[in-house]
């Protein structure tokens, strides 16, 4: 299918590695121009490299995007994208009676006010040229709450109500807002949770990875490739009717029938 984005410019957030750098291959692979972000340099100009390899005309923008500074740089670099994916680490895993009032800051400031902030800055030039695609990674997590991850449930809670009604707005004017729901996907940070549940229960990782999988309908985590395909779609001259919606890929993990 041509989805019609050819020559579009595109923001992807956290795009060194797993599902940004997913969505970075797949918008690649269209056609787009990308400006990519990540903290540490030497993954950032990896994925660079190999995204040029595509054809892709690939600017990279280091530092932490969960900062005014980072988000800064990144607007300097692209002031004006058609496409926006926000994405940044997800909060540690923990207990609801040990979170301090400074974890739930850092939270809600890397998973829900800093893709706040980057839409912000760049809706209003997407409405202007009446065309925008903005994706952002959630967790599926919104729809059903992970018992060890409230930091997460809620803080990206948050940010889908924010958007919901935005969403809404710009819509008339090509501009999509969606967020994209990952469950299990095989990137570092699970293979990170995996192993720190190995270490404090004395199972082997094969074992934890074994067990994490079981549950899953489909039997396997995601791929990035996979995840990067229906962020690209979504932000295709084609989805332009799809827009405030959650889009879950969880392997048939979420147990309702809707
Ligand atoms: P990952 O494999 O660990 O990759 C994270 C990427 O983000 C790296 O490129 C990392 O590079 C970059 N990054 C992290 N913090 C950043 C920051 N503050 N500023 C700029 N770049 C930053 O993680 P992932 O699995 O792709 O997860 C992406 C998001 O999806 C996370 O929020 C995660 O919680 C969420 N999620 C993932 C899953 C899953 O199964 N994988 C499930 C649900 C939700 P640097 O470290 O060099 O900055």
């Amino acid at each position: 299918m041509e989805l019609g984005i050819a020559g579009k410019t595109a923001i992807v957030c956290a795009a060194s590695k797993g599902l940004g750098r997913g969505c970075a291959m797949a918008l690649a692979k269209e056609g787009v121009k990308l400006v990519i972000s990540a903290r540490g340099a030497e993954a950032l100009e990896a994925t660079a490299a190999e995204l040029r390899a595509l054809g892709a005309d690939v600017t990279t923008v280091q530092g932490d995007v969960t900062t005014e500074e980072g988000r800064a740089a990144l607007l300097a670099a692209c002031p004006n994208p058609d496409i926006l994916v926000t994405n940044a680490g997800g909060p540690p895993p923990g207990d609801f009676a040990s979170f301090t009032l400074d974890d739930w800051r850092r939270a809600v400031e890397a998973n829900m006010l800093t893709p706040i902030a980057l839409i912000q800055a760049t809706v209003r030039g997407m409405v202007e040229r009446g065309f925008g695609r903005i994706v952002n990674i959630t967790s599926a997590s919104v729809r059903a709450p992970i018992p060890s991850l409230e930091l997460s449930n809620g803080a990206r809670a948050g940010l889908t109500g924010a958007v919901s009604a935005l969403a809404r707005k710009v819509a008339a004017h090509n501009v999509t807002i969606n967020n994209l729901l990952p469950g299990p996907f095989d990137t570092d940070r699970i293979r990170g949770n995996w192993t720190r549940a190995a270490e404090t229960t004395g199972r082997s990782l094969e074992e934890v990875g074994r067990e994490s999988i079981k549950h899953i309908p489909a039997k396997r985590l995601g791929r990035p490739d996979e995840f990067g395909a229906t962020c690209a779609f979504l932000c295709s001259d084609k989805a332009g009717f799809i827009t405030a919606q959650n889009i879950l890929m969880d392997g048939g993990g979420y147990p309702g029938t809707m």
